[in-house]
């Protein structure tokens, strides 16, 4: 039988790393998550085996010691990784992120100090946007960042933040109106700087406290956080690019490739589902027969199984679109919106066929379950998705008459 989800045009090194990955979700990550996320504990076993595989440097060029793989080569990767548990992929995607950026915007001081360290998955990134006034409306940020000699001082509260606690580096957006007369547009007014800290909880560094871990209803294990800022002293040259007013820009740049990540994950959760509900469907027995021999499952799963690779191939596309150094976010867009919906619905399918079982713990479909609305909200929800869309689609094509 053919698997689902085949990427055609792969070249040998992307197929070994990609059977690395899938081997190690196999063996290391699919039979101890389901109990790892009830408990709501951090993977650090597997966190140690992705940082052996290299994982954490996947993208970061080779001249800083990662592996200089493509977009496509990290998204399959990704969702091999959700395909074992969504909440690993969270570990990896806001490194991955705030690396991308300083490797696309950072100083050469800045990326010689951090991405070498990063490669090695030695520091841990996390980015900071939300506030807990906004989050799809980024331009409305408050947090603050004034200028004092060589240094900022940043105020504020932020929210939402994934490894706020596990991660030592944080990109920060904030409101820095230096330089920026008053009416000069909010979006061109925001600054990202670069918080180094020690990982954990508490006063982490002096002006920087992260409360506690948020609880949440899924995509446990990865830690979620608040952080307040109270008289944060950042030196100027941890102002990313070394300019301000750059930020709002610098952080849609990171959101992009975070979509196809997004997009990658909810691959990853629906090909879980479809094999889940796949092999229920022929164990389980109802009036004679298997299940899977009912018309009503098989076209469950033949829908499932066309949602998996539709969903497959968009981010695939939009991937491949970045790579190549085109824009992509009309596909970004377009398949993070729709990997997220089928995600949600193949999950949803995948329970029912489970009947009663689904609902409980013994099964891995109940995690999948509370884990894939997460990716309906991250990267930008639906509407926001739809806004972008939206706005591409009328720029290219614009009415001429
Ligand atoms: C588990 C988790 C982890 C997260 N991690 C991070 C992180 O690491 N860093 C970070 O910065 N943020 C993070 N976020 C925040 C996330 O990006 C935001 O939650 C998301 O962007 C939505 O913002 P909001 O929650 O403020 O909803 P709102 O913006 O308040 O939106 C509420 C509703 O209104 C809709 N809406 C808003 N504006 C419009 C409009 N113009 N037209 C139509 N509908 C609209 C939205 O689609 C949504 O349905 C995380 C969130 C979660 C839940």
């Amino acid at each position: 039988m053919a698997r689902l989800a085949q990427t055609a045009g792969l070249t040998d090194v992307q197929q070994e790393i990609l059977s690395t990955v899938r081997d190690f979700v196999d063996k290391e990550i699919i039979p101890v998550a389901t109990e790892l996320e009830h408990r709501d504990e951090y993977p650090q076993a597997i966190v140690d085996g992705l940082k052996e595989l290299g994982l954490f440097g996947l993208m970061i060029p080779e001249e800083y010691g990662g592996l200089g793989e493509s977009l496509l080569t990290y998204a399959l990767c990704v969702e091999e990784i959700a395909r074992g548990w969504m909440s690993v992929s969270g570990i990896i995607n806001t490194h991955f992120i705030v690396a991308y950026m300083l490797k696309q915007h950072g100083t050469q001081e800045q990326k010689d100090h951090f991405l070498p360290r990063m490669a090695a998955g030695d520091i841990r990134g996390a980015f900071s946007m939300s506030e807990p006034g906004l989050g799809s409306d980024v331009s409305a940020i408050t947090s603050k960042a004034v200028k004092d000699g060589e240094e900022y001082v940043l105020n504020g509260q932020k929210m939402w933040l994934t490894n706020g606690g596990t991660s030592s580096l944080v990109a920060v957006l904030v409101r820095s109106d230096e330089g920026h007369p008053e009416g000069t547009a909010p979006h061109k007014s925001m600054t990202t700087f670069l918080v180094e800290k020690e990982p954990g909880f508490g006063e982490v560094r002096p002006g920087l406290t992260i409360p506690g871990k948020i609880d949440k209803m899924g995509y446990k294990g990865v830690d979620t956080t608040e952080l307040i800022m109270d008289g944060l002293r950042i030196s100027a040259d941890r102002v990313l690019g070394g300019v301000t007013g750059r930020g709002f820009y610098q952080m849609m740049d990171g959101v992009e490739v975070g979509r196809v990540n997004v997009a990658a994950r909810g691959c990853g959760v629906a090909q879980r589902a479809f094999e889940l509900g796949v092999q229920y469907a022929q164990q389980r027995h109802t009036f004679g027969k298997a299940i899977a021999q009912h018309q009503a499952i098989q076209f469950k799963l033949a829908e499932m199984a066309t949602k998996v690779e539709a969903a497959h191939a968009m981010m695939v596309n939009a991937a491949r679109k970045k790579d190549s150094g085109e824009r992509n976010d009309l596909e970004a867009g377009m398949a993070k919106y729709l990997a997220s919906e089928y995600c949600k619905e193949v999950v949803e399918d995948a329970f029912r066929i489970h009947g009663g079982y689904g609902f409980s713990k013994e099964y891995e479909i109940e995690r999948l379950y509370r884990e894939a609305p997460m990716l309906l909200i991250g990267e930008g929800t639906a509407e926001i998705q739809k806004m972008i869309i939206g706005r591409r689609l009328l720029e290219e094509y614009r009415f001429q008459g």
